[in-house]
């Protein structure tokens, strides 16, 4: 199936400069979205992982059928401010100013294997951030599942220790 085609392209949005991927018309179409989830499977079956680890907002969307598959556990990574009791964070640089992740501290054991999914892989900062309090948990990264892969910004360089499995690419 040609994921590609299923992708809307939107020039400058969010900002001028950026040509911004969006899923929302893949969604909409469930041999897509299935086609989507059932590769994800395969891929992560093979990893062997506990738990999957879904950056908000849209790792959400595919990390969680995903984790239903397996028969493994969730664990959001979110904004600042959003999880209650103990968080752990990290903060990242982005072109402008930082952001900031967060996970609850008990949500991760020493010995966990989490898989990492996300929608788009851009300069890795999100993901790399993740990886971080993964591992200041005692965790171990698994690998890394993306949908979309921006090629030329850097984001497997930066994650290179980890095994990525991107399903569409673009320069
Ligand atoms: P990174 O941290 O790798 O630079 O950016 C990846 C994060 O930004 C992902 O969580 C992703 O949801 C979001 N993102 C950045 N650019 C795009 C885009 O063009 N389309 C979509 N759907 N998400 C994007």
């Amino acid at each position: 199936m040609d994921l590609k085609e299923k992708i809307g392209i939107y020039e400058d949005f969010p900002i001028e400069g950026i040509s911004f991927k969006d899923i929302n018309s893949l969604l909409l179409e469930p041999k897509a979205f299935k086609h989507v989830i059932d590769e994800m499977h395969l891929v992560a079956k093979a990893l062997d992982a506990n738990i999957v680890g879904i950056p908000e907002a849209r790792g959400y969307i595919f990390g969680t059928p995903l984790a239903y598959l397996l028969g493994i556990g969730l664990v959001p990574v979110r904004k600042p401010g959003k999880l209650p009791g103990v968080v752990v964070s990290e903060e990242y640089k982005l072109e402008y100013g930082s952001n900031i992740v967060e996970i609850q501290r008990d949500s991760i054991k020493p010995g966990d294997r989490i898989i990492l999914v996300d929608d788009l892989l851009a300069t890795g900062g999100t993901l790399m951030a993740a990886t971080k309090l993964v591992e200041k948990l005692g965790g171990e990264v698994s690998g890394i599942i993306i949908l979309i892969e921006l090629t030329d910004l850097g984001g497997r360089e930066l994650l290179k220790d980890y095994f990525i499995h991107s399903m569409i690419t673009y320069p």
